[in-house]
C-alpha cells in the first residue's frame, strides 16, 4: 500500500501543516469513531479518494494543523474525545435537517443536535462550529401532487435561536443538486425531490424563495448566511460565498500553518471556496475497509 507523510502533503499544499477532514465521504464521527480516535493516537489513517486505491497517511501530531469533523451526530464524540492522547485542534461541520422521517430517517432530533452544538461551541469556540442547513429542498411522496417543504419557519427559527444562544454568527446553506443516484435512492424511499435548477420550471425562483426564508430567520438573530456552492444565492444577496474548509479562518482560530490555497478537487466552478485539506474517509461501502454511513439520508450525494 502506498504511504505518504503528512508533512510532504502539507508542503505540496504550500503549507507547514496538514488540515484533516473526516469526512465528506461518510459520517465518521458517528459511525467510524474508533478509527478517528485510533488514527489520531497512532498517527495513521487510510484514506481512499474516489476511484483511487486506499493509501496510508502517516503523521505525528505536530504535522497536523487541525482536524475537521463533519457529522449530523456528535454524541459519541462528546463522550469519547478524551480518549485522544494528543492536543489536536478541532473544528466542525454540523449538518442540520428538519425532524421529518422522510428526509432524516436516523440522525438525532433537532433539539438534541442543538444541545450538541452548544457543547461543541463551548469546548472549541463558536467560530469552530460551522452549522449547515444542507441541502434545502422540497419533496413529495410519489403519487402526490403537492410538494412539501420541511424547512418550516418553526424549524428555521429553532435552528437560528439555538445557534445564537451558542454564540454562532454564521450558518451555511445549499440547495439540492440533481444526481441520478440521489433520484434513484429517493425513489426507493418512496419520494421524489423538487430541484431548484434551470431544467425545472420555477426551480430557480423556488431556490431563491427558500434562501430568502432562511435569511429572514437568520436575520432575526443577527446570523449571517454563507453559501456552499450556490453562486445563485450569492448573486441574489442571500448568502456570502462560503468555504466549509477555510484555511484562513482556521489559521485565525488555531494559529498559522494551514494551507490557504483553493482546493482544485472540489466544485470550484459551482462556487466552492474550500481550501486544501486531506479527507481521511473512504467511499467503500462494504468489506474490511467499509465506511458505510448508517444515516441513510435519501438526499445523500456521497454514497454510491
Ligand atoms: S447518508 Fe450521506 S448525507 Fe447522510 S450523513 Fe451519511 S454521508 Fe452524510
Amino acid at each position: 500500500m502506498n504511504s505518504v507523510r503528512a508533512r510532504d502533503v502539507a508542503a505540496k499544499h504550500g503549507a507547514e501543516k496538514l488540515v484533516l477532514v473526516a469526512s465528506r465521504r461518510t459520517d465518521m464521527p458517528r459511525f467510524h469513531l474508533d478509527e478517528i480516535i485510533d488514527g489520531l493516537n497512532t498517527g495513521v489513517f487510510h484514506p481512499q479518494p474516489l476511484m483511487n486505491p486506499v493509501f496510508e497517511l502517516a503523521f505525528t501530531p505536530g504535522e497536523i494543523h487541525s482536524v475537521g469533523l463533519w457529522s449530523q451526530d456528535y454524541s459519541l464524540w462528546l463522550d469519547r474525545r478524551g480518549e485522544v492522547k494528543y492536543p489536536y485542534r478541532y473544528w466542525y461541520r454540523f449538518t442540520l435537517l428538519p425532524d421529518d422521517p422522510a428526509v432524516k430517517p436516523v440522525a438525532p432530533p433537532l433539539a438534541e443536535q442543538l444541545r450538541q452544538i452548544e457543547i461543541l461551541a463551548r469546548a472549541d469556540g463558536p467560530d469552530a462550529v460551522n452549522v449547515c442547513i444542507d441541502p434545502l429542498f422540497r419533496y413529495r411522496p410519489i403519487g402526490e401532487s403537492e410538494w412539501r417543504d420541511p424547512f418550516t419557519p418553526e424549524f428555521l427559527d429553532e435552528v437560528m435561536r439555538g445557534c445564537s444562544a451558542a454564540g454562532i454568527t454564521r450558518v451555511t446553506i445549499s440547495l439540492i443538486d440533481y444526481y441520478r443516484k440521489v433520484e434513484e435512492r429517493a425513489c426507493r424511499f418512496g419520494i421524489e425531490f423538487f430541484y431548484t435548477d434551470k431544467k425545472t420550471p420555477g426551480g430557480i425562483e423556488a431556490g431563491i424563495c427558500m434562501g430568502m426564508k432562511v435569511k429572514s430567520a437568520a436575520g432575526r438573530y443577527g446570523i449571517g448566511l454563507r453559501s456552499c456552492c450556490e453562486p445563485g444565492l450569492v448573486d441574489a444577496g442571500i448568502a456570502r460565498k462560503g468555504s466549509c474548509t477555510d484555511g484562513r479562518l482556521l489559521n485565525s482560530l488555531f494559529g498559522a500553518g494551514a494551507s490557504e490555497r483553493p482546493d482544485p478537487g472540489q466544485r470550484r466552478k459551482a462556487g466552492c471556496g474550500c481550501t486544501l485539506s486531506m479527507d481521511i474517509g473512504r467511499y467503500a461501502e462494504y468489506g474490511p475497509m467499509s465506511h458505510h454511513c448508517g444515516h441513510d439520508c435519501p438526499q445523500c450525494y456521497a454514497r454510491r
